[in-house]
């Protein structure tokens, strides 16, 4: 694929941009492969991508019902960030954060990552005890945070009211190497990498059956007809209990409503993302101007793809406190994805009772962030049919050996 330069922009500049090429091809399914992979969202993408690069393993196609980046890859609110409690999450998280500081030059395509910062507040004694735990944490595994006195947070958010009626702001934990990437150019750059390494990119085919004989993974069945494959993930994030039931197992997940809005575009007012978890709503400004504004998820399982009145009224309600100067402006957008979240708040990558089946799901409120990370971790244990040093502690034999990785502080507003 031609590369993207300076020189192939300048020089389709004088060609009338006629030059460009489709960034992925449209492929038809062909009757085997040698690796199936479920879901075109970014954990799925990625996972293909690192099949390819770190393994050489092509004969690989992503089925995707929908359209590719359309879940929650296309509809989160894009916080990187690795502060995490456990080491095993710590491990994982920073991986992809580091994964994501040369992933435009990886992929040749900008993904817009902007390590503006992340400040997680803390608005009650409880929490303020927790950040210290988590800064500890994150010193002892060489993860980059420090814990801020109000003052110091004022002066990194000078629009925030730091004397808030209910929730003072006691303190914060700032991560400075955190920040944000642009979601959509994520899920197309590694569209686009996977599409030129010979993977095939299958949208609009839904995976309808799961065939296997004498316990092992023998082909799906899609609504664009069988193929056989001898290893298949499923990467479907909220429906993943619904791919699992198909392949006749249970997943210890919840699918639940997770919803954002963005407010009409502005001038420049905030510089890096901030996380006000005792209210639950978090913020930060895109590139366009507009603030990206989130909350908690809804308190009930589903798996409609929208928003509602209510929700964000609450989520609004909670960060005006903190932040009256936004208490005026106008709400552009709101919409919503579905989440898969595990009682201890963090993801399953693993196999499972069927032999050459493997999952990746459970990222919930906060996967953007890990997708370089996850699908690093993910290929090699496909590859060697076994989960290496990265995804080992996220199996699912966690849930039945009460092995939890407890990332309910962490997850944070679950971001
Ligand atoms: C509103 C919101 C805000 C968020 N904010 C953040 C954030 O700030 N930071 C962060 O780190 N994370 C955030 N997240 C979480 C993050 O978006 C997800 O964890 C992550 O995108 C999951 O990626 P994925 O590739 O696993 O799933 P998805 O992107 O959902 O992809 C799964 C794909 O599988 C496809 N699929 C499903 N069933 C089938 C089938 N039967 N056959 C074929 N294909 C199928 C779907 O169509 C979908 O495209 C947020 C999520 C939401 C909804």
């Amino acid at each position: 694929m031609k590369k993207y330069s300076v020189f192939s922009i300048a020089k389709e500049a004088f060609n009338g941009d006629q030059g460009w090429e489709k960034a992925w091809k449209k492929n038809e399914p062909k009757a085997e492969y040698d690796v199936l992979i479920v879901g075109a969202g970014g954990h799925g993408l990625a996972t293909a991508y690192y099949l390819a690069k770190n393994y050489n393993i092509t004969n690989v196609a992503i089925l995707e019902k929908g359209w590719l980046g359309g879940g929650n890859t296309g509809r989160n609110t894009t916080i990187i960030r690795s502060n995490y409690l456990q080491e095993s999450s710590i491990g994982i998280y920073e991986k992809a954060r580091s994964l994501y500081e040369s992933m435009s030059q990886d992929l040749n395509f900008n993904i817009m990552f902007s390590p503006r910062g992340v400040l997680m507040l803390c608005q009650t004694e409880h929490e303020l005890r927790a950040m210290k735990r988590t800064e500890q944490a994150n010193r002892l595994y060489k993860v980059d945070t420090k814990m801020v006195t109000p003052d110091e947070v004022k002066e990194i958010v000078p629009i925030i009211n730091i004397n808030g009626p209910r929730f003072p702001v006691l303190g914060g934990l700032w991560q400075p190497r955190g920040g944000t990437a642009r979601h959509d150019a994520v899920a197309w750059g590694l569209a686009r990498k996977c599409s030129s390494l010979g993977i095939d990119i299958i949208e609009q085919c839904e995976v309808t059956g799961v065939k296997s004989s004498q316990g092992k993974i023998s082909g799906l069945d899609t609504s664009r007809g069988p193929i056989k494959a001898k290893k298949v993930c499923f990467v479907v994030a909220g429906h993943s209990s619904v791919l699992a039931n198909l392949a006749g197992f249970r997943l210890p997940i919840e699918s639940v409503p997770l919803q954002a809005l963005v407010s009409e575009p502005i001038k420049p007012m905030i510089d890096c993302v901030v996380m006000a978890n005792t209210v639950h709503g978090y913020l930060s400004q895109s590139d366009k101007g507009e603030l990206v504004i989130g909350g908690g998820t809804d308190g009930y399982n589903c798996y409609s793809q929208r928003g509602s009145f209510s929700h964000v009224e609450e989520t609004v309600r909670a960060l005006v406190e903190t932040f009256p100067v936004i208490s005026r402006l106008k709400q552009l957008r709101q919409w919503g994805g579905i989440a898969d979240v595990t009682g201890d708040r963090s993801p399953i990558i693993s196999k499972t009772p069927i032999g050459g089946l493997y999952i990746n799901c459970g990222w919930g409120t906060g996967g953007f962030k890990a997708i370089p990370g996850s699908g690093w971790a993910t290929a090699e244990m496909i590859k060697e049919d076994n989960p290496g040093s990265l995804a080992a502690p996220f199996s699912l034999d966690r849930f039945v050996e009460g092995r939890l990785i407890d990332e309910s502080v962490a997850a944070a507003v679950a971001h």
